[in-house]
């Protein structure tokens, strides 16, 4: 078993680009694991499936392979042998995966390549359900937050640096509605797990965070 760090918390609240920098810094790999639901979302949009047909979605998984790679120390998501890192950060693709996580064919799809992952190496793995579910036993939780206002205006900043064209409210209404359904769903629902150390990044620098983190995790 390697060493394990878990970090949960809703869409925007900067969990990725604190986990990248949490392993370079303590030499863990990263595993994205909304990556891998995104990278499903995608096969679900190009097949043209309903979301909200879970017996359609559960047969389109039959079909789906989602495999991950690093090249050069990144993260790459493979659907069908095809590499769909690019297409994995679009609204519709992020809309798709919130909606089709809940689905129970989606989540055991991804359950093993997750643990599999944390099985062989020190990772830092970040997701929805991780301390609460797939890791159980990680060596350190973290659960990240930050208000809804704060994880709009970052998600905006994003996408504009990216020349998207993008609305401020839409984005903190879109926000909501995920961590609505992310919150509230039957399986895995996104939720502190009781020994995760919860850490408010609203008024928090990204060093500050990492910080933090790194500080809770083995001193080598
Ligand atoms: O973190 P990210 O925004 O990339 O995740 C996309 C969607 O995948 C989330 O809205 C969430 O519904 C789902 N997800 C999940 N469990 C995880 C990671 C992501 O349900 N471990």
């Amino acid at each position: 078993m390697g060493y394990n760090v878990a970090i949960d918390g809703p869409a925007g609240a900067g969990k990725s680009t604190i986990a990248k920098l949490v392993a370079k810094e303590k030499g863990y790999i990263y595993v994205d694991t909304g990556a891998m639901y995104r990278g499903l979302a995608i096969h679900f949009l190009d097949k043209g499936v309903d979301p909200e047909n879970s017996a359609d979605i559960a047969r389109a998984c039959q079909d789906a392979d989602v495999s991950i790679r690093y090249e050069d120390g990144a993260q790459q998501i493979y659907l069908n042998g095809k590499n769909v890192t690019d297409r994995l950060r679009t609204e519709d693709v992020g809309n798709m995966a919130s909606k089709t996580s809940a689905i129970p064919a989606v989540r055991e799809k991804l359950l093993e390549l997750q643990r599999s992952l944390a099985r062989e190496g020190d990772v830092i793995m970040d997701g929805r359900d991780i301390g609460t579910h797939i890791l159980p036993d990680a060596d350190v939780k973290i659960y990240l937050t930050a208000s809804v206002e704060t994880r709009a205006k970052r998600r905006y900043e994003e996408l504009k640096e990216k020349g998207a064209n993008c609305d401020l409210n839409q984005i903190a209404q879109d926000i909501k509605e995920r961590d609505e359904r992310d919150m509230t769903r039957e399986i895995a629902p996104l939720k502190k797990a009781k020994d995760a150390i919860l850490i408010d990044s609203s008024d928090m620098t990204i060093p500050e965070v990492v910080s933090a983190i790194c500080g809770y995790c083995r001193q080598e």
